[in-house]
């Protein structure tokens, strides 16, 4: 291997381990990830080897090392400030629950342990010298760009339900096609996907839309029909997703996983609140959670701005200006400007305005019928046209860049201060005072000054009382 792509001093400490491992006369080989993505050209983030030292062996020959997963025969070898996953060649049997082997075998052919491995294209090894063992033809796949399974896919997927979404995660991050068999028997064997803890679903889903080309693989899910028979909820038909592609050609374009994630939920017609209720189902962490709701609901607050203001309302600029920066100060600038930058994201025409695909036609599931190819180009769509008008970004944008604050700590008084000067016992009637003193302040009618605000309160005050 010429490690070209992997990070400098990586490829030397892990020789470093192979010659250690050598010198004890044991055979041992860079293996899987890190060889595929050095053969394409991708960056090498780790090196694993494979090896015919036991587990015991290999932690006796470095002092600093991990036992990571010892019954798996996997030890982390820590060298020159890199860590490496040193695992003995093992065969795995009895998958009874079509998700983790009951029997784990140490057995002393690397091909043996080439072949309990998922897809040629990550059953290739080499040695120091760089010239590949690769009896399963991942080399060869590798150059036609296909994910193709060791042995036969249907017995493969069975073993293992994760994958098969392992499958559509490869072909979607590579840009590469699934091979024929391989899709037939992943069609075949996708109610197993039942048998999957949602946690490891969702980590190869976020790949797939956090990687470089989510709309190959959101045309890959939709096509396959496998996520609806997962633990996790999918509440969409095929005619459903595939007028939800229409809506994410610029899905690619945002940086941002949870951008992504927006438009996504968005395209398929998602509230806010149904959003935060799927990915807690889909068990993402709250962070993620909140702000990908935060942006849903920035849309809705424009919308519901929208619909308080009809159109040739007069002053109605001034009143959608003053409804729009209350819901930034309501749901914070990240998630507002986040919506607009989902809303650039979205094709023309395709609104930012109530989202959702139009279910026309009855529900239809792609990829079951014969004519289930080998992944293709993404199903065409006819475009569910969303019947708002795109909002009118350049703007929403401007506004928030003119408001002098986003949030009551900003504010010149405190709500002590409010009260003591009104001669009042704090209660629930200051917070709302102050939430109006803000808006004020962020809408520009009033200066951030404490005397200012203070006038304000006394005004406000007297003027509700009357
Ligand atoms: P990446 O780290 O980019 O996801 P990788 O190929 O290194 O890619 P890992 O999940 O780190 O993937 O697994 C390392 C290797 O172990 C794989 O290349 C493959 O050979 C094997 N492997 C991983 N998961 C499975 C599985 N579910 N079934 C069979 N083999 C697997
Ligand atoms: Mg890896």
């Amino acid at each position: 291997m010429k490690w070209n792509m992997a990070p400098a001093g990586m490829a030397e400490a892990a020789g470093q381990v192979m010659s250690v491992l050598a010198e004890r006369g044991r055979e041992a080989y860079f293996v899987g990830g890190c060889i595929r993505d050095e053969l394409l050209g991708r960056p090498v983030h780790d090196i694993d080897l494979t090896t015919s030292a036991l587990p015991e062996e290999i932690m006796e020959a470095f002092p600093r090392c991990v036992p990571t997963g010892l019954a798996h025969g996997t030890v982390t070898v820590l060298q020159d400030g890199f860590s490496f996953e040193v695992t003995t060649y093992r065969t795995e049997s009895g998958y009874a629950d079509h998700r983790r082997p009951e029997h784990v075998s140490f057995v002393s052919d690397v091909k043996e342990d080439l072949r309990r491995r998922d897809f040629t294209i990550n059953a290739i090894c080499s040695g120091m010298d760089g010239k590949l063992l690769d009896p399963f033809g991942g080399a060869a796949d590798l150059e036609r760009r296909l994910v193709r399974c060791v042995g036969e896919a249907e017995e493969r997927f069975d073993e293992d339900a994760l994958r098969m979404l392992r499958c559509l995660r490869f072909a979607a991050v590579l840009d590469f096609r699934i091979a024929k068999n391989t899709w037939r028997g992943l069609l075949r064997q996708r109610d197993k996907l039942a048998h999957i803890a949602v946690e490891r679903m969702r980590s190869e889903v976020e790949r797939i839309v956090e990687g470089p080309h989510p709309q190959r693989g959101l045309a890959l899910i939709a096509r396959s029909g496998l996520l609806p028979r997962g633990k996790a909820p999918f509440p969409w038909t095929g005619v459903e997703l595939a007028a939800a592609a229409a809506q994410l050609a610029g899905i690619g374009e945002l940086q941002s996983a949870r951008l992504r994630w927006a438009l996504l939920l968005h395209a398929l017609g998602q509230s806010a609140a149904s959003a935060d209720g799927l990915l807690r189902a889909w068990t993402f962490p709250g962070a993620t959670r909140s702000a990908v709701a935060g942006v849903l609901r920035a849309r809705e607050a424009w919308l519901a701005a929208l619909a308080e203001v009809p159109p040739g309302t007069p002053g109605g600029t001034e009143q959608l200006r003053r409804r729009w920066i209350a819901a930034v100060l309501a749901i914070g600038r990240a998630a507002a400007e986040g919506w607009l930058a989902v809303a650039e994201a979205l094709p023309p025409g395709a609104g930012g305005g109530s989202a959702g695909p139009a279910a026309a036609e009855p529900a239809a599931e792609p990829g079951t019928g014969p004519a289930a190819s080998p992944a293709g180009p993404p199903a065409a769509a006819d475009a569910a046209s969303a019947p708002a008008a795109p909002p009118d970004t350049a703007r929403l944008r401007a506004w928030i860049a003119a408001m002098p604050l986003f949030t009551l700590g900003e504010l010149a008084v405190t709500g002590g201060q409010v009260a003591a000067r009104l001669d009042k016992r704090p209660g629930p009637w200051l917070g709302t005072l102050l939430q109006r003193l803000l808006l004020e302040v962020a809408a520009g009618a009033l200066d951030n000054d404490p005397q200012v605000l203070l006038q304000e309160a006394q005004r406000m005050v007297k003027h509700d009382e009357q």
